[in-house]
């Protein structure tokens, strides 16, 4: 049995913290729908001390921002992006059309269709969190949306000039300076000035997950993906305490609801790791965050063994889990509810984060259950065809609808299917 040496937060307190949430995103997006441009003006005042005539940056911002970079920044943004676009071209190449003869005269197919716009937000409260331009403008991109617009926050009280330069450098078509809901909200409801998309996508914190979680059905959503959470899962061969604590903390900065959490088979070591997390708290610029999120939802399980790790590991459905263990495909064959998986101590999230060239923008609160990340899969509808070449096919296929239409009751449906067996199959029907 798996023992806890530290357990986060109560499923009734994290219930209560949705709620409130919930509550603000619900009124927030009302307003957006019955002002239009006027709320969302209202909401950037109120929410981001952001104030604009218009909301769209200019050719003139674009340059400034571009211009603010040093060559060194730029050349590091387009390595990333690169790795990107040739993963997200490789994933978009796995994707076939297909058409087939099922039965003598039958063909069914599939075509995949890229969605005609899509709304890439791109978090930058707390950090401007340039890759996530990359992560979604290119990936819509190579999936090929032709209309692909993006919002960012203002980052202290202006557009944050690296997030500017990777939506640039990614092909966005339309950049706003918005964040939230006010953000999510103008591009799925659309305003007076912003037309609205197919799809939203993209990362952001708890207001920004929940808009897009109320407004799916207006619009498409790529996934859940809220506030970050991490899984380490980790043994004394593979890793030490300083590498689970710098992994675990790493993931906490990213803000105070951002649960990092523990998994091992050695008592030892997440001892060890918890005296380094409270030794690294102590040097981290970022320890405000981290620490309120270790203390507040940070979790420490000690386990028998691997098969105890992976059950327990499927449960939580992290978003990010790195393995550290003495055999980490162990963990890439058996588990089966996760974001994305970091195996072994040479990589970890933070490749993943910004570089390496798989999405960060990744299931959290257990949507890993039932969907992987954002990919060009997302931004492309795979729509079926059919067609039926010879008489004989379709009054063949006709007799079997009108009898499965019978069974049902469809007397309508049970007609179209017994008007093409007379007309195609020169004969009647008794059903
Ligand atoms: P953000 O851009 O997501 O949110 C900032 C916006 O939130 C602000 O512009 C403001 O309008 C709005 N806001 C703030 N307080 C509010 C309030 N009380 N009521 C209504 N609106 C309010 O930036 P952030 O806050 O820094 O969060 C980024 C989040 O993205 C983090 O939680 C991070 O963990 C997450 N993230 C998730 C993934 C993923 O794939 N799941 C990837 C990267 C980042």
């Amino acid at each position: 049995m798996a023992e806890y040496l530290k357990r986060g937060a109560t499923a009734q307190a994290k219930a209560d913290a949705d709620r409130k949430v919930r509550d603000i995103v619900e009124a927030t997006l009302a307003d957006i729908e019955a002002r239009g441009d006027a709320a969302v003006r209202d909401l950037s005042i109120k929410f981001d001390g952001w104030d604009r005539e218009s909301y769209v940056l200019t050719a003139q911002e674009k340059q400034d921002c571009l211009d603010q970079l040093s060559g060194q920044d730029l050349k590091d943004i387009e390595f990333a992006q690169t790795q990107v676009r040739n993963f997200a071209q490789i994933q978009r190449a796995s994707m076939q059309d297909v058409e087939v003869e099922t039965l003598p005269g039958v063909v069914l197919g599939h075509r995949n269709i890229p969605l005609n716009s899509a709304g890439c937000y791109v978090p930058g409260g707390k950090y401007p969190l340039l890759a996530s331009a990359h992560m979604s403008v290119i990936t819509a991109k190579v999936a090929g949306v032709p209309r692909v617009i993006t919002c960012a926050p203002p980052f202290q009280g202006k557009p944050a000039p690296a997030i500017v330069a990777a939506q640039v450098m990614a092909g966005a078509d339309e950049i706003y300076a918005l964040g939230g809901i006010q953000a999510v909200g103008a591009m799925a409801l659309g305003t007076e000035t912003i037309s609205p998309v197919d799809i939203l996508v993209g990362p952001g914190n708890a207001f920004v997950a929940e808009a897009k979680r109320q407004l799916y059905g207006r619009v498409g959503i790529d996934l859940f993906a809220g506030p970050t959470e991490t899984l380490v899962i980790a043994d004394e061969i593979g890793c030490d305490g300083e590498l689970a604590a710098t992994d675990l903390l790493g993931q906490a900065e990213h803000g105070p609801d951002s649960p990092a959490v523990l998994l091992t088979t050695s008592r030892a070591l997440a001892e060890e790791t918890m005296r380094e997390v409270e030794r690294l708290l102590t040097i981290l610029p970022t320890a405000d965050y981290a620490r309120k999120a270790w203390e507040t939802y940070g979790e420490v399980i000690v386990a028998e063994d691997d098969a105890e790790m992976v059950r327990i590991a499927d449960e939580i459905a992290s978003e990010h889990v790195q393995v550290m263990t003495r055999d980490p495909d162990y963990f890439l064959k058996h588990m089966t509810n996760y974001g994305a998986l970091f195996l072994g101590a040479r990589t970890n999230v933070s490749y993943g984060d910004k570089v390496i060239g798989t999405n960060h923008t990744l299931p959290t609160k257990k949507a890993a259950r039932y969907t992987g990340g954002l990919w060009v899969g997302k931004f492309i509808k795979t729509c079926t065809y059919q067609r039926v070449l010879t008489d004989e096919a379709s009054a063949m296929i006709g007799e079997y609808c009108s009898r499965l239409c019978a069974l049902e009751g469809f007397a309508g449906h049970g007609e179209q299917a017994n008007i093409r067996v007379r007309r195609y199959g020169g004969r009647d029907v008794p059903y």
